[in-house]
């Protein structure tokens, strides 16, 4: 098998019928890989679907909130179900509650802590059967640059982005010895649905992230194609528990 090829794999994306996800999804379906696409909108994931299986790979689409515990469980058996194992998992799905902390409720902490850190939790612990019985297994949980510097305007959301490089070494390092890797990608500044509603809040927000970013743009979704199939194929069968930075040098600017 060469060091890219995820022919006969199948990957398990969180949020994957849009942004980010499907950029990750539609990269490790070019490399050969079976996709569940997971969100809420069963519409919008059958879109998606139905974009990448005219790349010649199987797909299905799970419905579910991953805010919901029994919900995610359930998401990791349909993808198993309907698409006979499971290799890949990309805790990709995220959303933003823009406040600063003196103003953010307890709920609306919640609400981010659950959807952005304790799904990747629960949905990795079960992908874990699934994973160990294979005798391989890549987990791919997705951060942010607030993994790393403060946010003002969003204290939960920074929160559980930092929680999740953490996460993402506590698994790595339990479940080495199962030969399941487990990496954090950290995005740089996105152009998303979910960044396109902070332009509108966060005012000077576009002008920053231009004059932050070395490289001059946003990135798209199609920039965190390769990352996502480098961390899910044999290439990177020797790293876990690593955070890497696809932010067009956002991070090493001083
Ligand atoms: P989008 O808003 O474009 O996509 C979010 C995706 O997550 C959608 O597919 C949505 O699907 C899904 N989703 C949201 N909440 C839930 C939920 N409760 N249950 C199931 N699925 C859910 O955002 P991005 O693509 O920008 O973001 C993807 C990830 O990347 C997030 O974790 C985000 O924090 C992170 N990120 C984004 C950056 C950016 O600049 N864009 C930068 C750094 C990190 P549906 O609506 O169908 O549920």
């Amino acid at each position: 098998m060469s060091l890219f090829d995820l022919t006969g794999r199948v990957a398990l994306v969180t949020g994957g019928n849009g942004g980010i996800g499907l950029g990750m999804a539609r990269g490790m379906a070019e490399a050969g890989a079976a996709i569940a696409v997971a969100g809420r909108n069963t519409a919008k994931s059958e879109a998606a679907a139905a974009d990448l299986a005219k790349l010649g790979v199987k797909t299905a689409v799970v419905t579910g909130d991953v805010a919901e515990e029994a919900q995610c469980r359930r998401m990791v058996e349909e993808a198993v179900s309907k698409l006979g194992r499971l290799d890949i998992l990309v805790n990709n799905a995220g959303m933003n509650i823009r406040k600063p902390p003196q103003d953010l409720a307890p709920a609306e902490w919640k609400q981010v802590i659950d959807t952005n850190l304790t799904s990747a939790f629960v949905l990795s612990q079960a992908a874990y059967p699934a994973m160990k019985e294979a005798g391989r297994g890549k987990v791919i949980n997705i951060g942010s640059m607030t993994s790393i510097f403060g946010a003002s305007f969003a204290p939960a959301y920074s929160t559980s982005k930092g929680g999740i490089v953490q996460l993402t070494r506590s698994l790595a390092m339990a479940w080495a010895k199962d030969n399941i890797q487990a990496n954090a990608v950290l995005p740089g500044w996105i152009d998303t649905d979910l960044t396109r509603a902070g332009r509108e809040q966060v005012k000077g927000l576009n002008a920053m992230v231009l004059m932050r970013t070395p490289m001059g743009r946003w990135g798209v979704p199609a920039d965190l194609a390769g990352i996502a199939v480098f961390l899910a194929a044999p290439a990177s069968d020797f790293i876990t528990g690593a955070a890497i930075p696809v932010d067009g040098g956002y991070a090493s600017q001083i």
